[in-house]
Formats: C-alpha cells, structure tokens, sequence
C-alpha cells in the first residue's frame, strides 16, 4: 500500500481530549453541562445502537442527555409536540431528531417544530440555507468530520476537481458545498449520472457516500487522489466495507479513509462540538 491513512479513528481522539478540556471550561463559567436531547420513534435497531453510541460519548465528554423514545406507533401530533417540548426546554443545548422516520410520518413537518438554535444534526431548511449561503451555522457532523480530515491532513481543495458521488441532504449536498466554500472546483455524481467512471478518472478528490460495497475501485481513480469513503456497508460475513475497494484503491491514491475507522469515527465528535457551539451561543459565552 502506498497511500497515506486518513485515519479518522485517531484525529476523533485527539479532538475528543480537546473537546473534554472545553466542556469543562463551558461548566465552569455557566455552571451547567451542554445538554443534548435526542427523539426517536422506536423500532430501528440500527438506529437504536446509533443512538447508543451517542449517549456513551455524551457520558465519556461530560455532556448531558435526554433520551425522548418515542412508541413505534406514534402520531405526528405526538412526535410534533415531542420536537417543540425540547427545542422550548431552556435546559437543553442541541435537538437531534433520530431519522429517518418511519413510514406515515413527515419528516419536513416534525423538523420545522425545531428550534433552528438547537439545530446541532443541521437538518433544518433554515440550517441548510445558512450553509448553501456560507454564513456561519450548524454544519451536519458526518460532512463536518470528512472536511476536518482534510484540514488535519494538510489536504489543498482550492482549485482542484472535486467529485462527489451521493447526493442525499445529510451527507452528499452538504459536502460539496463545504468543498465548493474551500474553492474547490465541484462535481456531483448521484444514481442517474451514466458515465461514473468517467467523473472519477477526472477527480483530485473523490468523495463517496452512496452505501454500495466496490462502487469504486482503483483501476477507476487517478493516481495521487485523495479518497474520502463515507460509505457504511455490512457484508454477508459481518465485515463492515466501505463504497470504495479499498485494498486495489490504497495502491493507486494519494491518500484515503479506511473503513471503519475513518470518516465514521468523527460524526460523533463532530456532534458534540455542535452541541458545544449551541449551548455556547445560548448562553452567550464566546469561544
Ligand atoms: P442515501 O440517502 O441513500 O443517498 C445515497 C446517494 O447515492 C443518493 O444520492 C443516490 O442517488 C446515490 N447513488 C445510489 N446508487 C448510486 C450509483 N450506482 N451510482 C452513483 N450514485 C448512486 O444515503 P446517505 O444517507 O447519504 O448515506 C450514504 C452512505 O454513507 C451509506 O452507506 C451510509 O450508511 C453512510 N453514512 C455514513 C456516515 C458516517 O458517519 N461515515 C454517516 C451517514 C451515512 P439518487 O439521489 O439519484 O438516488
């Protein structure tokens, strides 16, 4: 293998002590912890185990939690009044709504009961209407941890050709225009986009969130391009692979994210330092 390690797993710890010494420092002056509330509708194990995860790096940082579970059955009047109760709790920092939600229920009108302040998953139009503009706001954490990889590492964007491929409002959109406000320059691939290959043979950098094992392989990237793998896929065996085959794509790139332990590592940082951002502008103390 010759390309450099993006190696999310060990830039989450670093910024995880980091974040610790500012949370402490947070209490000391409001005397109070950040807060973070999450709803969830019930019945998604996926879901259930993410939320887990969440609550053990709220524990391990020092940030509080409030689980609002909600029965699998639930009416939109209920997930509505759910939403409004913790955006209006002047206890709480950050809003994180578990998505997506089942099947009957408007994910567009249970968001818009969110306080845009609270916003800390920037899921709201009003969140993602500051970002398209570059004004200052809540940057969803999964694109968030892709772009500080790529600060960490030293990596220029200005001027180069960007790709992405998946074009999906948690992941895709808002990477490109984190790419684009970096001056690179951006293209977006997505399902009906015929010639794939073609895009990815162009690109310095290759960013992929689809959820395809081997979407992309080596033979297809240019040599010294830089590989930012969002992709989560669970294989027959269990094994977690990303979008992108790795071992043929290591040989070939500059630089690339494994998976697991790459973009993946650094949401969850990524959405305690929105929650952080939140409790700060709440309460006004400056950074
Ligand atoms: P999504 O909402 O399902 O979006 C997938 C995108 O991929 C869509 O834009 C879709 O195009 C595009 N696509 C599908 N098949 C394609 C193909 N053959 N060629 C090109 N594009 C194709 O997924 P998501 O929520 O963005 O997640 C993407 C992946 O990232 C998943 O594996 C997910 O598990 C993972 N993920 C990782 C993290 C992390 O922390 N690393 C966080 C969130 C998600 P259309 O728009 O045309 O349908």
């Amino acid at each position: 293998m010759t390309a450099i390690l993006l190696d999310g797993r060990a830039l989450a710890k670093t910024l995880r002590a980091d974040m610790r010494a500012e949370i402490q420092q947070f209490q000391v002056t409001t005397g109070r912890a950040p807060v973070l509330a999450i709803v969830q509708v019930a019945g998604d194990p996926a879901a259930e185990r993410y939320v887990r995860s969440i609550r053990k790096s709220c524990e391990d940082q020092g940030v509080g939690f409030v689980a609002r579970l909600l029965p699998a059955e639930t009416s939109q009047t209920a997930l509505e009044a759910a939403i409004a109760a913790v955006s209006a709790d002047a206890s709480v920092s950050g809003v994180l709504v578990q998505l997506p939600l089942p099947r009957g229920l408007s994910q567009a009108d249970a968001i818009a009961q969110l306080d845009p302040r609270k916003d800390v998953d920037g899921v709201h139009p009003y969140t993602a209407g500051l970002l398209m503009q570059g004004l200052p706001g809540f940057v969803p954490n999964t694109p968030a941890g892709g772009m500080e990889l790529l600060r960490h590492y030293g990596i220029t964007l200005a001027g180069k050709r960007a790709l992405v491929v998946g074009r999906s409002v948690v992941v895709g959109k808002p990477m490109a225009l984190l790419l684009l406000q970096a001056n690179a320059t951006v293209t977006i691939g997505h399902s009906r986009t015929p010639d794939l290959a073609a895009l990815v043979r162009e690109a310095e950098i290759v960013v992929v969130a689809v959820g395809r094992a081997g979407l992309i392989s080596g033979a297809m990237l240019r040599p010294g391009a830089v590989v930012l793998d969002f992709g989560i896929n669970v294989l027959g065996d269990g094994t977690i692979v990303g979008d992108v085959d790795f071992a043929s794509a290591a040989e070939v790139v500059a630089a690339i994210t494994p998976v697991p332990g790459g973009t993946g590592p650094m949401t969850n940082v990524m959405l305690l330092r929105n929650v952080l951002q939140a409790a700060r502008a709440l309460h006004g103390v400056a950074v």
